[in-house]
């Protein structure tokens, strides 16, 4: 009699770091992907306490979560933020390269400019940073288990968003350039890599420009004529993230009402 084949193991979830989890697109994302089984990684600046809170949604959905302090714009924190995530949840699959700000509103040449430093240290050297990292870690030629990243760009990176912030859109469409030329880079080691451009999303990055009534006051340029909700964007993420969107890679998926 021949010896039965060993049983399957049970396939091990995916391990995701999400970047700017505390609060809005990120938070939202967090909470659809701990739903959908994925162990989590809930990066934050300074909101400790919002991004444990998500933590806690998170087990409270039947997965392992943890918050990790980083600054995105640097890279020990950065390198900190992926070890953190292997020792406490194993070998890291997914990223949300999500953490932004807009910082401020106004014409670039009323614009400091160490607040175009900040905003482009973000929204364009963050997101690098965090993908070089996952890409490190991921690769299967570098001994990784192969997974997906999805950056977070904005339907401004195509509109140009004058007399706000040019220089946000600036860094967003360095996002979608990063994601193309990464997406090629990493597709034939098993990591396929894509953006998600959100339009007008009703979330804090609007007060944090010192303008909380944007949202109100832009809705009017949303061809659907309402602003999106964080959890709007959350199941794109998701799904580029996931394995329904396993021959898509260097994609810029536009979730903007139409805008
Ligand atoms: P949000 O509610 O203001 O949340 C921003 C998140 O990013 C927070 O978790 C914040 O952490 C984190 N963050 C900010 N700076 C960071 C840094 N240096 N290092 C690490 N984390 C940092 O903003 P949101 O609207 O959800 O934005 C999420 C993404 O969507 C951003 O990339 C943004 O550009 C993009 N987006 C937003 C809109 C919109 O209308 N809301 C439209 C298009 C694109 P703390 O809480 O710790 O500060």
């Amino acid at each position: 009699m021949s010896t039965p084949p060993p049983a399957p193991s049970a396939p091990s979830r995916p391990v995701t770091v999400v970047t700017g989890g505390s609060r809005g697109i990120g938070a939202a994302t967090a909470v659809h992907l701990a739903r959908q089984g994925h162990d989590l990684v809930v990066g934050y600046r300074s909101g400790r306490l919002e991004a444990e809170a998500v933590v806690t949604a998170a087990r409270d959905l039947g997965v392992r979560a943890v918050a990790v302090r980083a600054d995105v714009a640097d890279p020990d924190d950065v390198d900190a933020l992926f070890a953190a995530a292997a020792e406490q949840l194993g070998p890291v699959t997914g990223l949300v390269a999500n953490a932004g700000l807009t910082a401020h509103l106004g014409d670039l040449a009323d614009t400091p400019v160490e607040v175009v430093r900040q905003v482009i240290d973000v929204n364009l050297l963050g997101v690098v940073l965090c993908v070089r990292r996952a890409a490190q870690v991921m690769s299967r030629r570098r001994g990784g288990p192969g997974g997906a990243i999805v950056t977070v760009s904005s339907s401004a990176a195509t509109l140009g968003s004058a007399h706000e912030y040019v220089h946000y859109a600036a860094a967003k469409a360095g996002v979608d350039a990063l994601t193309m030329g990464l997406a090629k880079e990493l597709a034939d080691d098993g990591v396929r890599v894509n953006a998600v451009a959100p339009g007008l999303v009703r979330t804090d990055i609007h007060a944090g420009a010192g303008d909380a009534g944007r949202l109100e006051r832009v809705t009017a340029r949303v061809p659907m004529g309402r602003p999106g909700e964080p959890d709007e964007i959350a199941p794109a993420i998701a799904w580029l993230l996931g394995p329904e969107a396993g021959y898509v890679s260097g994609a810029v998926l536009r979730v903007a009402g139409g805008l």
